[in-house]
């Protein structure tokens, strides 16, 4: 079912993984797709080729989400090509494990530029082009309320502050007819997560079904919410965790 025909979706982060699924997802919705990516130029063409060949539009942009210029620029590339933005997926981010006394400013700095600033920044600059059923989705994580081991607290700090956004952006932009929610992953199969990495037994220690979830299960969430199905929901969290409860 086409549910996103006639849309405009930019993802961040869409060269691999859960932004990958997601861009292709989207696109099998019905929707041309802009992504960005940092390094992956090679990943990313592949993914052009994927929204490509289910018949959609596809643009790969190179921007850093450390850079708010970078990410700024990206939703004025994407409404230049397509001429209007409907779905915000604020996908990308990056992760620095590590026990409190082993982290720097610079960790931080880092970290809370990718995964807190370049989703404000992306948030603020699509607001400016979303109309009536206009979707704002980010995507957090399980570690952002439950955190299930040490070496999580920057991390976990950063997907915190996605809740507090999310639940603001929602009333902004609620009278405009524009949602905005927030996906919380649980373990996903992906290179930043593999399933057979070194803490992938912990992490399914901690989970209900007791397995690692597929990035096209965060994808279909996203459907979800960027469909007509998610009209009415906006403000809130939508775990798609395989039950991580910590
Ligand atoms: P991956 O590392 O597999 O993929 C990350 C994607 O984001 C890549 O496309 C990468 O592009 C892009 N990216 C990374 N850094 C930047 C940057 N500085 N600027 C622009 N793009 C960037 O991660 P996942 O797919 O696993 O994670 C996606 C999101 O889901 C993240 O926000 C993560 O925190 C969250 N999440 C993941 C979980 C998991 O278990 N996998 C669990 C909970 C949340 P490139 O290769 O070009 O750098």
């Amino acid at each position: 079912m086409n549910t996103a025909a006639g849309k405009v979706a930019l993802i961040t982060g869409g060269s691999r993984g859960i932004g990958a699924a997601t861009a292709v997802r989207l696109a099998k919705d019905g929707a041309d797709v802009a992504f960005t990516y940092n390094q992956s130029a090679d990943r990313a063409a592949e993914v052009v080729e994927q929204i490509k060949a289910v018949g959609r539009r596809a643009l790969a942009i190179q921007a850093d989400s450390a850079s708010a210029q970078a990410v700024q620029d990206a939703v004025s590339e994407t409404v230049a090509e397509f001429g209007r933005l409907d779905i915000l997926v604020n996908n990308a981010g990056a992760a620095v494990f590590a026990p409190i006394t082993e982290l720097s400013i610079a960790d931080f700095d880092h970290i809370v530029n990718i995964n807190v600033k370049a989703v404000f920044v992306a948030s603020r600059a699509a607001a400016a082009h979303l109309t009536s059923g206009g979707r704002i989705i980010t995507i957090g994580s399980c570690a952002a309320t439950r955190v299930a081991g040490p070496a999580y607290s920057l991390y976990s700090l950063s997907k915190t502050a996605l809740i507090g956004l999310t639940k603001g952006l929602a009333r902004d932009l609620g009278a405009q007819g524009i949602t905005a929610n927030l996906i919380h992953p649980g373990p996903i199969d992906t290179e930043m997560n593999p399933a057979d990495g070194p803490t992938a037994d912990d992490n399914r220690a901690v989970v209900a079904l007791g397995k690692y979830g597929e990035a096209w299960d965060v994808a279909a969430a996203v459907s979800y919410l960027a469909g007509e199905s998610g009209r009415y929901v906006s403000g809130a969290e939508l775990a798609v965790d395989g039950g991580y409860v910590v």
